[in-house]
């Protein structure tokens, strides 16, 4: 059996793995590459395999970086089941049909094609096939696979493969687990991962594998305080925020903070289609959902009478107009496009307001120099000068960080022995295998693009 890494080595995003039987070809995510340069087209190239030869495809959860390649991976002729949970296969239609402008403006503007169109997501969508958690899945010969709650985002899930001993190189049965990505513990609205078992082989992601987050409990509090001194002083207090699952934790927490009247009641505009597409998910999957505290007033966890849910552009340009001071939450979260740039163009450069950071930076992106520091800025070509407050709650992430990731790795039945870390700048997983190893976990690898590894 090999297992060979077509994609998150080098970079958290463009999550792809293939595990070949002597019998199927499983690719396990088939994610778009993100935060490049501007106009690469690695998205566009060929897979590095046939798409035919392809047996049959698992997603670990809907976020693009795990998903976007999928339609392509149809239009290039795979004929099998993706299967992934239920939740996973709504959000993944409202992601894919939401990446289609994206794609198309950066192709306008960058002078090359676009991956795939809008009849192939109608097309990836009927070879998507959703399971539950917990579910056995004969997915190949010899190989069952089983989804597990990630605690990541609605519907996210590790899978564990088990495969007979005819396959592995040991010549016994293993179980072959891929993390997909690993949310935090406590987190309000989403249950805590699922322990794992056993595994004899991981495949980890390390996205946030040399730090510690901020105390979970705490993140209401910083939020009203950083509401209420961009409020207080008469700003607006922009949110770039990821639009599935960062978004409904915010308006979650802003649910609560409202109920208990900790902050103000200004404007709230939810200005992203996706986020509002999503949310409506979100309601509908409560039953995967756990609330650590009741509604407010509406009995809805996600709204309350100041929220603007400004789907049309129209809309959207009608957030110019109000003077007010107010919170906008608009995508996209790694601030590389997306409505929350004609924001950013109109407040970056207001002392009195602020920007609150909530997710991951990609390098490359608006959001990785802000992040960093940057004094100056470029939004369509203008030169913006930030003057507005930047602020950093890092208990948003929806990734584990090294004490989860470290959690993870020490199953119900002792450490596992093997294990390959992705998902991570070269530097953090580096920094992540040198702790796994004070901590006895000595067999980590690192793989590069395109490594093959026999199991
Ligand atoms: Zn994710």
């Amino acid at each position: 059996m090999q297992l060979t890494f077509y994609g998150a080595t080098e970079q958290v995003t463009g999550s792809c793995f293939l595990l070949q039987t002597s019998k199927a070809k499983i690719l396990i995510d088939c994610g778009a590459v993100q935060g490049e340069q501007a106009c690469a087209t690695t998205n566009l190239d060929d897979f590095p395999f046939e798409a035919a030869s392809i047996t049959v495809a698992l997603v670990t959860h809907a976020h693009f970086d795990h998903t976007g390649r999928l339609p392509k991976l149809v239009r290039d002729g795979f004929n099998g089941i993706i299967y992934a949970t239920t939740p996973t296969k709504s959000l993944a239609h409202i992601v894919l049909e939401d990446s289609l402008s994206v794609m198309r403006d950066q192709a306008a503007k960058c002078g090359h094609g676009v991956p795939f169109e809008e009849a192939d997501v109608v097309v990836c969508m009927a070879h998507m096939k959703g399971v539950s958690y917990g579910e056995q899945v004969e997915i190949a010969p010899g190989v069952v696979a089983m989804f597990h709650d990630a605690g990541h985002i609605l519907g996210s899930s590790y899978i564990t493969l088990s495969v007979d001993g005819s396959e592995t190189a040991s010549g016994k049965p293993e179980r072959i687990v891929f993390s997909g990505d690993l949310g935090n513990d406590n987190t309000p609205i989403l249950p805590d991962t699922e322990p794992l078992d056993h595994a004899d082989v991981l495949i980890c992601e390390a996205t946030y594998g040399d730090k510690v987050h901020d105390d979970m409990v705490t993140r209401g509090d910083k939020l009203a305080t950083v509401v209420n001194s961009v409020i207080g002083r008469g700003g607006t207090l922009m949110i770039p925020a990821f639009s599935i699952e960062r978004t409904q934790e915010l308006l979650y927490e802003l649910d609560i903070l409202l109920g208990d009247k900790k902050i103000p009641e200004v404007p709230i505009y939810l200005d992203s289609p996706l986020a509002i597409r999503a949310t409506e998910i979100y309601r509908d999957c409560k039953s995967y959902l756990v609330f650590d505290h009741p509604a407010s007033n509406d009995g809805d966890f996600f709204a309350f009478p100041n929220l603007h849910e400004t789907l049309t552009q129209q809309e959207s340009q009608a957030i110019n107009l109000d003077h007010r001071p107010k919170i906008i939450i608009a995508g996209n979260g790694m601030m590389s496009g997306g409505r929350i740039l004609h924001h950013m163009l109109r407040y970056l450069s207001e002392e009195k307001s602020g920007l609150l950071i909530v997710g991951y930076q990609a390098a490359y992106t608006l959001g990785r120099q802000i992040q960093d520091g940057a004094k100056v800025v470029e939004i369509f070509h203008d030169k913006v000068t930030v003057h507005a407050t930047i602020f950093n709650i890092e208990a948003f992430s929806a990734h584990g960080d090294r004490t989860k990731l470290t959690k993870f790795i020490y199953p119900l039945h002792g450490a596992v022995p093997k294990i390959f870390l992705t998902h991570g700048e070269n530097d953090i997983k580096q920094r992540f295998a040198d702790y796994l190893k004070t901590q006895g976990i000595t067999d980590v690898t690192i793989p590069r693009l395109n490594q093959m590894f026999e199991l």
